[in-house]
């Protein structure tokens, strides 16, 4: 295996039309986290701008983030806080209700899970119109932790979602 040559992580996203409903390209990423020189490659790349700046926690949210939350929290020698879906936290949570595009959805964390004034580190794999980043933002700030990142594998430039997580240090590997 050649490890020198850089990875096209482009090439191990699965473009899927009409899923879960007629109009959305939905972006498969079970090719890259099949691979594992891509995943590897794409696990170190999310986690090095962050070395070195004393994050503690890294947050992943439901249920694909929780993948890259948990490789780069140890990439980061960080811990790591779920984020949920209601209803699926067995302690006490706080919560935030967020708009999508119908109607709302509401994320969860259980309550204590970060320190005030701890550093963290939020991630998932996609930025489509950024309301479920932007309400795991309220979440951690309701914590009273710091957002100090937010990082993606993919971001779907086109639906903007970047403008509701303004102000915030926003990364993407891969950009539509
Ligand atoms: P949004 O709140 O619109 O930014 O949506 C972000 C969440 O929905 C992420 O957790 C993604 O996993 C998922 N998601 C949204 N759009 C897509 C897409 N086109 N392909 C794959 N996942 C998506």
């Amino acid at each position: 295996m050649n490890t020198s040559t850089p990875v096209d992580l482009r090439s191990f996203i699965a473009d899927v039309p009409d899923f879960p409903k007629k109009g959305i390209v939905f972006k498969d990423i079970t090719p890259l986290l099949a691979d594992p020189r891509a995943f590897g490659a794409a696990i170190d790349a999310m986690a090095e701008p962050y070395r070195g700046k004393g994050i503690r926690l890294v947050a992943g949210i439901e249920s694909r983030g929780f993948l890259f939350a948990s490789a780069i929290a140890r990439r980061l020698d960080a811990g790591i806080v779920l984020i949920r879906k209601k209803g699926k936290l067995p302690r006490k949570t706080l919560s935030v209700t967020y708009e999508l595009e119908y109607g709302t959805d509401t994320l969860e964390v259980h309550e204590g899970a970060a320190a005030p004034g701890t550093p963290l580190l939020l991630v998932d794999d996609v930025l489509a119109t950024g309301g479920t980043a932007k309400g795991a933002c309220e979440l951690i700030e309701k914590l009273g932790a710091k957002v100090a990142g937010v990082s993606f594998l993919i971001e779907l430039g086109f639906l903007g979602g970047r403008k509701k997580l303004s102000g915030r240090d926003v990364r993407a590997l891969i950009a539509y």
